[in-house]
């Protein structure tokens, strides 16, 4: 699950510093991959994206929202979209209101909207039908490098390396001794891991190594105790030394942050349009403006709150309007309000029109697109 930071530059530097990583021994290798193929076996999870009758574009659904975000979280998610919208085509024709809804907390939403873009692709270019090639899939709106990898992986069966963070981290801590991965993915990196990748069983063996990433050998506290492969690993040997080289991104502080805030606004929006939608009725008028659910909507697709409920000075905010509101828009529209001033949720709510996930009405309303 490959995530891109905007320091491309510095990352690029430090993936070009790291030193490549040694060669596998052939029999040390032979037997790792075996140890992961058949713990995969017996602790795979029961993901509902891999079970028997998942589509190619169900895989890629499944990857794109597990970016970042907890299996936890995905699972209901992804079977509620699938089941809503199972073809390219079906996601391709909803409203890019009806997708940031079901999006819901999922987070980073400009995701939910670059999902239905290649959706469109796919519907219009490929026939409704995921290309099976990977440079075709890395062609795809909103499809890294990780994504086309696991699709060729996963769906289609191709023998390629799929690397995100966890199975970098096995593999980098089991051959290289190494405690965390950089950064950034290095060419040299890729092609080492893809060298490990083995002739059979290798949707097994990618699929087991994430597994064995996100459940026993985790960045902060791998449970080596319980490892498949513990045996031969090279930085458990060395007596699980700190790497002060690795570039271990630090978690970035939640509370506080612009995104818990702008996430705070997503769902002020996702609520005013699920009441609209749920009521058939429009919200109350407010703050002088046009009620919620107002025709003067960009586009009439959605329903949306007066922008001024979330930014006005709580002595010029007009009480009763914000008492009209449905009950879970006028909880939601009070946690913005709790997050940041005026001013921060205007610049973030100008932020979140830029990107296409929120829309201005002429009478100052604030909706979903
Ligand atoms: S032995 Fe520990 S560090 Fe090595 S791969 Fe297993 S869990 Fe990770």
């Amino acid at each position: 699950m490959t995530h891109r930071t905007d320091a491309t530059s510095q990352t690029s530097a430090r993936a070009q510093r790291a030193p490549s990583p040694p060669a596998a021994d052939p029999r040390t290798l032979a037997e790792v991959q075996r140890a992961i193929i058949a713990w995969f076996a017996d602790a795979a999870r029961d993901l509902p994206w891999r079970r028997p009758g998942t589509t190619p574009w169900g895989v890629l659904v499944s990857e794109v929202m597990s970016q970042q975000t907890p299996m936890s979280r995905v699972a209901p998610r992804w079977s509620a979209w699938m089941a809503a919208w199972p073809a390219p085509a079906d996601l391709a024709a909803a409203s890019p209101a009806e997708v940031l809804l079901a999006w819901d907390s999922l987070g980073y939403p400009r995701r939910a909207l670059r999902l239905q873009e290649c959706a469109r692709t796919v519907a219009r270019d490929w026939g409704g039908e995921l290309p099976r090639d990977e440079a075709a899939l890395l062609a795809l709106p909103g499809v890294g490098a990780y994504t086309a990898a696991a699709v060729a992986s996963f769906a289609y069966g191709r023998r390629t390396a799929v690397l995100d963070v966890n199975v970098r981290r096995v593999l980098g801590r089991v051959f290289a001794g190494r405690a965390h991965p950089s950064a950034a993915l290095s060419k040299a990196e890729a092609r080492w891991a893809g060298a490990l990748v083995p002739e059979r069983a290798h949707v097994e063996f990618n699929a087991g190594a994430m597994e064995l990433g996100a459940l026993v050998c985790t960045s902060r506290s791998p449970a080596c105790e319980r490892c498949p492969v513990a045996v031969h690993c090279a930085w458990l040997a060395a007596g699980r030394p700190a790497d002060p080289a690795a570039q271990q991104k630090r978690a970035q502080a939640w509370e506080g942050t612009d995104r818990q805030l702008r996430g705070a606004i997503m769902r002020v929006l996702r609520e005013a349009h699920a009441s609209e939608a749920g009521s058939g009725a429009a919200g109350t008028g407010a703050a002088g403006s046009a009620p919620a659910g107002s025709s003067d909507a960009p586009g009439g697709a959605s329903t949306g709150v007066p922008e001024a409920l979330l930014t006005a000075p709580t002595a010029q905010l007009d009480a009763e309007a914000l008492d009209g509101l449905p009950n879970p828009v006028r909880a939601a529209v009070l946690r913005v309000r709790e997050l940041g001033d005026g001013e921060r949720v205007q610049r973030l709510a100008g932020d979140l029109v830029s990107d296409g996930l929120a829309v201005r009405g002429t009478a100052g309303e604030l909706c979903l697109p």
